[in-house]
């Protein structure tokens, strides 16, 4: 075991990454599997959140990363609200999507880490988001340009989608957020 800057004990150099990026002690977790009987979106998964965190501690970073699981969480935080160590799993979930991508691992759920940069840029560019380029840049990405078509024009016809962006007043604050952590995640 090593201790990390924080004063913490850990195990492996995947469990010290996470840690050290999330700021969550997932090593606190006894494996009550509140955070999986309690998420909506477990049935989906190919890991479930408390087998996340053990898998994490055994050092598994290609598993982890490559999960399906990651990818799925809807981050709706029910996880970290139920569980009795205050471990914020929404947070380290939200770690492991932002490093599976900056490591180029193959993901085991192929169309969301699209949408999730797709839809991320968009904000990163306007402020927030417009869901025509927002749309067409994701059916660029993956090609699959008939599926949803008709929800699509569903949602055009009732005004849901706007032709034109909308001008947000702090789109710069927003763009200086995002290269701070662009910045601190690249040190
Ligand atoms: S609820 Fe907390 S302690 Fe229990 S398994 Fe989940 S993360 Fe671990
Ligand atoms: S944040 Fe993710 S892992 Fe946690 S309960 Fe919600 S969907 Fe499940």
């Amino acid at each position: 075991m090593n201790m990390n800057e924080s004063g913490m004990q850990t195990g492996s150099s995947f469990l010290e990454e996470i840690i050290r990026e999330s700021n969550v002690d997932i090593r606190a977790c006894y494996q009550c599997q509140k955070c999986s009987a309690g998420c909506p979106v477990v049935s989906a998964m190919d890991m479930y959140p408390n087998q996340v965190i053990r898998q994490i501690q055994y050092g598994r970073r290609e598993k982890v990363l490559g999960s399906k699981s990651i990818w799925v969480c809807a981050s709706c935080h029910t996880c970290s609200v139920r569980c009795p160590n205050d471990i914020d799993f929404a947070k380290v979930m939200d770690t492991l999507r932002h490093i599976a991508l900056r490591s180029g691992i193959i993901a085991g759920e192929k169309d969301v880490p699209v949408f999730h940069m797709v839809f991320l840029e968009s904000i990163k560019r306007t402020g927030r988001i417009h869901e025509l380029s927002l749309i067409l840049r994701f059916k660029l990405k993956t090609r699959d340009f008939l599926k949803d078509a008709g929800l699509g024009w569903q949602m055009f016809r009732r005004g849901k989608i706007k032709i034109l962006p909308q001008v947000y007043s702090a789109r710069r604050e927003i763009k200086e957020l995002f290269n701070t952590y662009e910045k601190g995640a690249a040190q």
